[in-house]
């Protein structure tokens, strides 16, 4: 064969060549064979003196698979490394290279046993996978010659089809490629943050996969442009769907998706592009994905964080366009999911996450998103590890074997078989302790020298309620009221909010709730709120300070609990209150609420009881003021924590500097212990040190009674309590109040294991 004149590849070689590939992958044969075949096919229809492939193999190495024109014994011989050679270029690069004159290129590498010296021209693109770059496919011609544009998308659309037989593992043996060091498929760990805590073990789900595009050839051009024409229209009508409901709702992000599509829609060329590459033969959905690969090539390596947003746009678009190809709108298809299954995404909401079956979801893995994020709070509150990762994306395939170990933040990813079984030792572990706590679920909440401690429950969506129940606890302590105002789009008015509160009235049945007011500002922004910059949101316009601020606002919320408890009992307790006068401020907006009850000649409450939060310290210093004005206090240990060692909550840097089991802040905790009890107002604490065992013995070594914790931490606290002696803790602690220690944690761990206290 020789480059001579030959007739020009066009529209219909492509077409030709592409009917005859789908027939290779249609016949029998192994992956190797299937290869060898697809080769000798694009060097017989491109007329190229040699068609090349290689695939990428452990430790970042391409290997020769397959080749027509070189010399065989080459095959599984001639490796290069990633920016070695040109081949070795394109895999660097990610992107595709049609060169007239091969060996004046920079990276022209020159390998004497393929017998590649006499060519001159080359024409190569990267096979890829997702955004992993899989392996080449290069023509070479021996005379100098340029490539036409058709020559190299054609070989984009066959290096799509090899991307397949190399994933399905057909090419390369994974077992070999899982133990020669390959940073794609190898075993690795990915260190990030624990943002929900547990261990989970499954198969990778990625949350809005790709889909696999089975077919790539079309018959008939004509039908696959409409095909095209209308899934865009559907996916416009559907973005515009959602541009409405957005503006209703004042949010701003799926309004900057529209802008990216009409972006698009405006940009002729990624339109045409599409529909050039149907016109050659190509379906609708192999046009769009291979215009994607190209996208995602050229712009791959550009680390602006402007530019990669827009990428994940595109993204975003191609799979919304190849999800209205395949008629689907939604990745979560009960069917095709593993049992157990690990969600890995990029970043998600809420309501995402429930559209997942849960009794498949084992764990999940960000790239971005922070333990406050909405999705975190659900997670936490279904009991699912998480874990966010950077970069979790590019190093998972779908199905692959994972371990989110929510406890310290870290991923196994395709783990060996040794850390396999220590981690399945771990989960089984949780699981008898599991069934443990459910054992003493209903045994008495009581010390073993039989001190009562009153577990209650730290609860803020509904799907928490259930766990009333199912964990024993006495009542909910705390119900952050302001979970579902983040939820939601807009604010919810006081039908809605007494129609919320009244349902989680009926469904904790007997069991007291203390209803927190609203808590936002600072972190918990609400998105329909604006309230400007702040420089320190967690000492700025927040909580309860907002309520007062905006009366209306309180009162709405005051008004609704009101109605909701309709006779039936009410706590209310306020958040971040730093002084009496604001208390009585919140008090009196209360009072107005009830006159109004009565005015309206609807029944009060049975039973009001009026409460604040302990979190600003300045309130530590008005304890006889505040006191006899109050029906209970319950310790925001968090909040208390951050403003009593002026160390931010959410900051790494700080969150961890200080022990909440130090003598200055048990020193507060005791005296709020023997205040509360003179003035004979009830005592909680519902900060998360409440819930960690060892924790949890201090405050009761303190002297407190009451402990409000996440629904997950019950279980662990009762174990611990009632294995413990409050008298001997009560003894021992007498004499650490005083110290100079950092910390107490060693010291009352030690007194724990020397006391048969199961922490
Ligand atoms: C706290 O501050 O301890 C508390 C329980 O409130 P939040 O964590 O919601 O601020
Ligand atoms: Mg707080």
């Amino acid at each position: 064969m020789g480059g001579g004149m030959q007739p020009r590849f066009d529209g219909t070689s492509s077409r030709r060549l592409l009917a005859r590939l789908r027939d290779i992958m249609a016949g029998s044969g192994s992956g190797q064979d299937r290869l060898d075949k697809i080769v000798t096919l694009i060097a017989a229809e491109m007329k190229a003196d040699v068609c090349s492939c290689y695939v990428m193999r452990a430790g970042e190495v391409l290997e020769l698979f397959s080749t027509e024109g070189l010399n065989k014994t080459a095959v599984h011989n001639t490796r290069l490394r990633v920016g070695e050679g040109i081949v070795g270029y394109i895999a660097g690069h990610a992107r595709p290279v049609a060169l007239d004159n091969a060996p004046s290129h920079p990276s022209f590498a020159y390998r004497p046993e393929t017998g590649e010296d006499p060519f001159q021209s080359l024409a190569g693109v990267p096979i890829l996978r997702g955004s992993k770059v899989r392996g080449v496919l290069v023509i070479q011609h021996k005379d100098r010659r340029r490539y036409v544009e058709e020559e190299v998308e054609t070989l984009q659309t066959i290096a799509m089809v090899v991307a397949e037989l190399v994933a399905q593992s057909e090419l390369v043996n994974p077992v070999e490629v899982t133990t020669t060091g390959d940073p794609v498929l190898l075993p690795a760990r990915l260190s990030g943050t624990a943002m929900s805590a547990g261990l989970a073990m499954g198969l990778a789900v990625i949350h809005r996969p790709q889909l696999t595009i089975r077919q790539m050839v079309a018959e008939d051009a004509d039908a696959e442009l409409e095909r095209f024409n209308t899934a865009l229209q559907t996916m416009h009508s559907a973005i515009d769907d959602l541009l409405e409901a957005a503006s209703l709702a004042g949010l701003s992000e799926p309004r900057d998706i529209l802008e990216t599509y009409r972006m698009f829609a405006e940009d002729r060329g990624w339109l045409s592009r599409i529909r050039e590459a149907i016109r050659v033969g190509l379906t609708a959905e192999a046009a769009v994905q291979q215009v994607q690969n190209d996208t995602r090539a050229r712009m791959s390596h550009l680390t602006d964080p402007y530019i990669r947003e827009r990428l994940m746009d595109f993204e975003d678009l191609t799979n919304r366009l190849l999800q209205h190809l395949a008629g689907k709108t939604n990745g979560t298809d009960g069917a095709t999911l593993p049992d157990d299954m690990i969600l890995v995404a990029r970043s998600m909401g809420p309501a995402e996450l429930l559209d997942y079956d849960r009794t498949r979801l084992r764990g999940l893995l960000l790239e971005e998103g922070s333990p406050a994020s909405h999705v975190c709070i659900v997670a936490r509150a279904l009991n699912i590890p998480v874990v966010q990762a950077g970069d979790a994306l590019n190093r998972i395939e779908p199905l692959d074997q994972l371990i989110v170990d929510g406890d310290h933040g870290q991923v196994f990813i395709r783990p060996a078989e040794d850390i396999q079984m220590a981690f399945s030792e771990a989960v089984a572990l949780q699981h008898r302790k599991e069934q443990m706590y459910a054992e003493i679920r209903n045994l008495p909440s009581v010390t073993r020298d039989g001190v009562p401690i009153s577990i209650q429950l730290n609860c803020g969506l509904l799907i928490d309620l259930p766990h009333l129940t199912a964990s024993g606890a006495e009542g909910v302590g705390l119900y952050r009221t302001e979970i579902p105002f983040m939820v939601r789009a807009s604010y919810p008015d006081v039908t809605a909010q007494t129609t919320l509160y009244s349902r989680i009235m009926d469904e904790v049945g007997d069991k007291p709730v203390v209803f927190r007011t609203l808590d936002v500002g600072g972190d918990k922004m609400l998105p329909y709120m604006t309230g400007g910059e702040e420089e320190n949101p967690a000492l700025g316009w927040r909580a309860v300070r907002i309520g007062l601020d905006h009366p209306s606002l309180l009162r709405q919320q005051l008004r609704a609990l009101l109605l909701a408890a309709a006779g039936r009992p009410l706590s209310v307790m306020f958040p971040m209150i730093a002084e009496v006068a604001e208390f009585d401020g919140a008090r009196r907006l209360l009072e107005l609420e009830l006159k109004r009850l009565e005015a309206q000649g609807l029944a009060p409450p049975s039973g009001l009881r009026v409460g604040t939060m302990l979190e600003v310290p300045s309130l530590l210093w008005q304890l006889p003021a505040l006191l006899p004005k109050l029906d209970f206090l319950s310790v925001g240990s968090n909040d208390l924590m951050q403003y009593l060692f002026a160390a931010d909550r959410g900051n790494p840097r700080t969150s961890t500097r200080y022990d909440p089991l130090s003598p200055s802040m048990l020193c507060v905790m005791r005296r709020l212990v023997d205040e509360c009890a003179r003035h004979k107002v009830s005592l909680s604490i519902c900060g998360e040190m409440a819930g960690r065992p060892l924790d949890a013995m201090a405050l009761i070594g303190v002297g407190f009674r009451t402990l409000s914790m996440s629904p997950p931490s019950v279980g662990p606290v009762k174990t611990m309590l009632r294995s413990l002696d409050v008298a001997a803790l009560r003894q021992y602690m007498s004499g650490l109040y005083t110290g100079a220690d950092h910390s107490l944690r060693d010291k009352l761990k030690t007194f724990g294991r020397d006391h048969g206290v199961i922490i």
